[in-house]
């Protein structure tokens, strides 16, 4: 199968020793394209290194991390992110909302949040999201965003039925990772709610590794597992399913 790993962290240090080696394996499993994650200032421009090296194959974001929004600095990253965008980065983020580890105050969490998706509707640039256990704040911050224009991807979704509709209402993306693998995962409606035209795959890598890998240092090679559960929960050829995501990918983030 083809596709398109939409989110991994590969500038991550877990990659440092055998980078290479498992972007070769990528390729070989029938990645595509990757989408490098700068989740800060400082991983973006890892990542951006890692798009020069790979033309074509491998594709960086930049943002700032919910985790991180205690240090945002509205004048000083929004400039950063936009420096990112003008030397290729394919979208904003990841950024949003993480009520569960609340490793950030609430309020500066949505002051950042708030601040990149304006960024996102003065550039035209799509959002990666990361939300968690902050469903009303995001489906009322992305319904808003999304009416202004603005489009986006939730990533890693493991939200509930309604925020991914409130998404999909405003035309974004939902992408689905290896927790969906895991024995616990019990929401199969979830995996078919979403229209195959707005489906996207992703490892998160190197968290979340899908079974049977489960526990190990994740990586994008491992995504046709997440494929092979969607098709099974979807009743369709995972190939097929692979190929939408090939396609989808590259229309929400520009990709050649
Ligand atoms: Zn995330
Ligand atoms: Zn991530």
């Amino acid at each position: 199968m083809t596709f398109i790993d939409s989110h991994v962290h590969l500038a991550d240090p877990a990659f440092d020793e055998d980078r290479s080696e498992v972007i070769e394996r990528a390729r070989a499993a029938g990645a595509v394209a990757l989408v490098c994650i700068g989740e800060s200032l400082a991983a973006a421009r890892r990542a951006a290194a890692l798009a020069d090296a790979h033309p074509g194959f491998c594709y960086h974001t930049a943002g700032v991390h919910p985790h991180d929004a205690a240090e945002f600095d509205g004048e000083r990253d929004i400039a950063g992110i936009t420096v990112e965008l003008d030397r290729g980065a394919v979208a904003i983020g990841e950024c949003g909302l993480d009520y569960h580890y609340d490793h950030s105050p609430r309020e500066p969490q949505r002051a950042a949040f708030s601040a990149q998706l304006d960024l996102a509707r003065r550039t035209g640039k799509p959002v990666v999201v990361h939300t968690r256990e902050a469903e009303d704040d995001t489906r009322a911050m992305i319904t808003d965003a999304g009416r202004a224009g603005v489009r986006g991807v939730l990533h890693c979704f493991t939200g509930s039925h309604a925020l991914a509709r409130a998404g999909l209402d405003v035309g974004w993306y939902v992408s689905f990772s290896g927790i969906v693998t895991f024995r616990k995962w019990s929401d199969d409606d979830l995996l078919r709610l979403v229209p195959e035209d707005r489906l996207l795959v992703e490892s998160d890598a190197p968290y979340l590794a899908p079974v049977p890998h489960r526990g190990r240092r994740n990586e994008p090679s491992w995504v046709p597992r997440t494929v092979e559960r969607l098709a099974i929960a979807r009743g369709v050829e995972a190939t097929a399913i692979a190929h939408r995501t090939v396609v989808n990918a590259r229309c929400l983030f520009g990709l050649a």
